[in-house]
C-alpha cells in the first residue's frame, strides 16, 4: 500500500472559474494561463476544464508542444517569448503566439525563416520594470517588428505590479498615452485585473490563479464573493494518535505544549510532499470534515493535527489539508506564503487522481 495521501485535481472546477472570469470580462476573450505546468496541477490533467479558453499561455516551449499534442487548435502564447533561433522553427512549426519583450527577441524573429509570419505580443515595461520596452522606446520597437517578415499580428501587451492591491491606473495610463492611435488588439489583465479592474480587460485577459479557485492575493477573503471552486484538493489520513498529558509537548522543536490532556493526530503528509514547513501551530486542517488545526512543527513526512473537535477521530480518519473545505489561501497565509506557491510545490512523489 501506498501512503494514504494523494492530490485530486478537479478539471470541472477549472472549467466552473473559467465561466466565473467569462462573466467578469464582457466580452473578452481569454488566454487560459497553464504555466508552471498548470499551476502544479498537470496540464493533461485540467486540459479538459479549458475547452472553452479561447488560447492557452505559458512560458516553457515543451509545454506548448504539450499543448498543440494534446491537440488544441485555438493559439497557444509564449509569455517570456523565444530564447533562440531553434525556438523560433519551433513556434513557426507550432503554430505558436509569442510575446516579445526586448531587442535580442526582435533579432531572433528577424533572423530565421518562418514559412509564415508569426504573431506576437509585443510587451510595454509600463512601470513593473521586468520584461518589455519602455515606454520611450516602444514605438520604435512596434516599427520594428511591423518591418519584420517573420511578424505577423502584433498584439499590444502589459503587465501591472500591484493589480492585486488596488492600483492600476499609472501605469495603465502610460500604456494608453504611449500607444494611442496604434492599431492592434490589447491585452493586459491578469486574475487580479480579471475580478477588480475591468478598465484593463481590453480585447485578451490572462487569467491564472483565479482558474485554480485561489485568490490573486493570497488572501481569501478578497475572494469572498467571487463563487470559484478549488481545483486542488490535498487529502491523507490519519497513521498515528497520541494522548498528551498536560505539559507534553509534540514534535521537533517542541514547539508545542499540550495546554492540557489532549490527543492529537499523525497525518500523513509532510513538507516532502510539498506542504509548507512554515506552517505554524493554528493552521487550519480539516478530520473527518470537522475544521481543526495543525500543532507543532511539520516533519518531512508527518505533520500533527489537534483531535480535540473530532473524538470519534482514529488511524484512517480522512484529513483534508486544503480543498473544497479548507481554503489554499487559508494555509498559504498562515505559513506567509501565497495558494500559487503550494499548487506549483505540490510534490512529485505525492500520488495525483482526477476527481
Ligand atoms: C502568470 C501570468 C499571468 C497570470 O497571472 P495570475 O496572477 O495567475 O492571474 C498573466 N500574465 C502574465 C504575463 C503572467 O506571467
Amino acid at each position: 500500500m501506498p501512503r494514504p495521501i494523494v492530490a485530486e485535481i478537479h478539471p470541472n472546477a477549472v472549467r466552473h472559474n473559467l465561466e466565473v472570469a467569462r462573466q467578469k470580462v464582457a466580452g473578452a476573450r481569454i488566454w487560459g494561463i497553464v504555466k508552471a505546468d498548470a499551476y502544479g496541477h498537470g496540464i493533461e490533467r485540467i486540459y479538459a476544464g479549458l475547452d472553452a479558453a479561447d488560447g492557452i499561455g505559458l512560458l516553457d516551449l515543451n509545454e506548448a508542444v504539450r499543448v498543440r499534442e494534446l491537440g488544441w487548435t485555438k493559439p497557444i502564447l509564449l509569455l517570456e517569448g523565444i530564447f533562440t533561433t531553434e525556438d523560433v522553427q519551433i513556434a513557426d512549426r507550432y503554430r505558436l503566439t509569442t510575446a516579445v519583450h526586448c531587442d535580442e527577441q526582435l533579432a531572433l524573429l528577424a533572423s530565421c525563416k518562418a514559412t509564415r509570419p508569426i504573431d506576437i505580443y509585443l510587451k510595454m515595461n509600463s512601470g513593473m520594470n521586468r520584461l518589455g520596452f519602455a515606454p520611450d522606446v516602444y514605438r520604435a520597437a512596434w516599427d520594428r517588428a511591423r518591418e519584420c517578415v517573420n511578424i505577423g499580428e502584433i498584439t499590444l501587451m502589459n503587465h501591472f505590479a500591484n493589480a492585486d492591491e488596488g492600483e492600476v491606473d499609472w501605469q495603465m495610463d502610460r500604456f494608453d498615452a504611449t500607444t494611442a492611435g496604434m492599431p492592434g488588439q490589447r491585452s493586459l489583465a491578469n486574475s487580479a485585473s480579471v475580478l477588480w479592474h475591468p478598465r484593463t480587460h481590453r480585447d485578451w485577459v490572462r487569467p491564472g490563479i483565479v482558474l485554480y479557485g485561489a485568490s490573486p492575493t493570497g488572501m481569501a477573503e478578497h475572494i469572498a464573493d467571487v463563487p470559484l471552486q478549488a481545483s486542488m484538493t490535498l487529502r491523507s489520513e490519519l497513521i498515528g494518535v497520541q494522548t498528551l498529558r498536560e505539559g507534553e509537548t509534540v514534535g521537533y522543536g517542541r514547539t508545542f505544549t499540550a495546554p492540557h490532556a489532549m490527543r492529537i493526530g499523525v497525518v500523513a503528509c509532510g513538507y516532502a510532499d510539498g506542504y509548507p514547513r512554515h506552517a505554524p501551530t493554528g493552521t487550519p486542517v480539516a478530520v473527518d470534515g470537522v475544521k481543526t488545526r495543525l500543532v507543532g512543527r511539520i516533519s518531512m513526512d508527518m505533520l500533527t493535527v489537534d483531535l480535540t473537535p473530532v473524538p470519534a477521530a482514529r488511524v484512517g480518519s480522512r484529513v483534508e489539508l486544503w480543498g473544497g473545505q479548507i481554503r489554499i489561501d487559508d494555509v498559504a497565509s498562515s505559513a506567509g506564503t501565497i495558494g500559487y506557491e503550494l499548487m506549483c510545490a505540490l510534490a512529485r512523489r505525492v500520488p495525483v487522481g482526477i476527481v
